[in-house]
């Protein structure tokens, strides 16, 4: 028989990007979430929820972008930003939230789990607050987290030694007591590049919620005819210029 590894394994390897894939416990995560996303997860889970928390895992996993399209983020063409270019970016986050989203369905299925989607679609300039997104997911930077996929940097994303954070994740819980992963140590150090490419990061410790200031640029862009709710300039610069660029090996298309 299959374990929920080999399974996810194979769906992965389907695709022709690499991947990342962590355990860790269902309760773990729980403790972990914002009071918010607890009560929108336990919905979820409804009467699976106890059985989840006694015994439950959660399994993080993630697709990594290809390298060439961390180069198609924010590109200036004749002192202008070329949105073309920075819309193949989306195109491609998109794809890749598409595949996650097929896995974790796929995988749910065949382990009477429940998956949570890779993201919320459309929703930057929807809103009123970037707290109004809170409710609605729970977040799979804090699965990936506690499944060892990485640790948090300084630009809030999940930061994996192989792939840095050109990754994109999704979750599923599964009433199985599973292996959990190790978790990762912090390894920003003085790094600063996501903070010198990001005002909104650099100035993080003193704005009341800098992702709010990161939802309106991105809603500001949606307007100029950005395609898709991600700016990805953190990225770039974790990628492109941090501490561990050298060491990163995203694949070449
Ligand atoms: S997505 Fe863009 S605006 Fe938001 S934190 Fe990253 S660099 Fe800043
Ligand atoms: S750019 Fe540097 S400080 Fe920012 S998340 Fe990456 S490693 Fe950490």
């Amino acid at each position: 028989m299959h374990t929920v590894m080999d399974a996810l394994a194979e769906l992965m390897k389907e695709q022709s990007y690499d991947y990342i894939i962590g355990i860790t416990g269902f309760e773990t995560v729980f403790c972990a979430l914002m009071p918010v996303q607890q009560k929108w997860l336990r919905n979820l889970c409804k009467e699976r929820f106890n059985d989840l928390v006694e015994i439950g895992s959660f399994v993080s996993f993630g697709i990594s972008y290809y390298d060439s399209i961390i180069d198609t983020i924010n590109v200036k063409k004749g002192g202008e930003t070329d949105l073309d270019s920075w819309n193949l970016y989306g195109d491609e986050y998109s794809r890749l939230n598409e595949m996650l989203d097929t896995i974790a369905s796929k995988l749910a299925s065949r382990f009477d789990g429940i998956s949570i989607p890779a993201t919320l679609h459309g929703l930057a300039g929807k809103i009123e607050n970037v707290t109004d997104y809170y409710g609605r997911t729970i977040s799979h930077r804090a699965v990936a987290e506690r499944a060892g996929l990485g640790w948090r940097g300084k630009n809030g994303l999940l930061i994996n030694h192989r792939f840095g954070c050109a990754v994109r994740f999704a979750s599923v819980a599964v009433t199985l007591p599973l292996d959990a992963s190790e978790e990762v140590e912090y390894a920003c150090g003085d790094c600063t590049a996501c903070e010198d490419a990001c005002t909104f990061i650099k100035h993080r410790v003193v704005l009341p919620d800098y992702r709010e200031n990161c939802r309106r640029y991105i809603a500001n862009l949606r307007k100029k005819g950005l395609k898709k709710d991600v700016c990805g300039k953190c990225i770039q610069a974790c990628i492109r210029n941090g501490i561990h660029a050298t060491s990163f090996e995203l694949r070449a298309e």
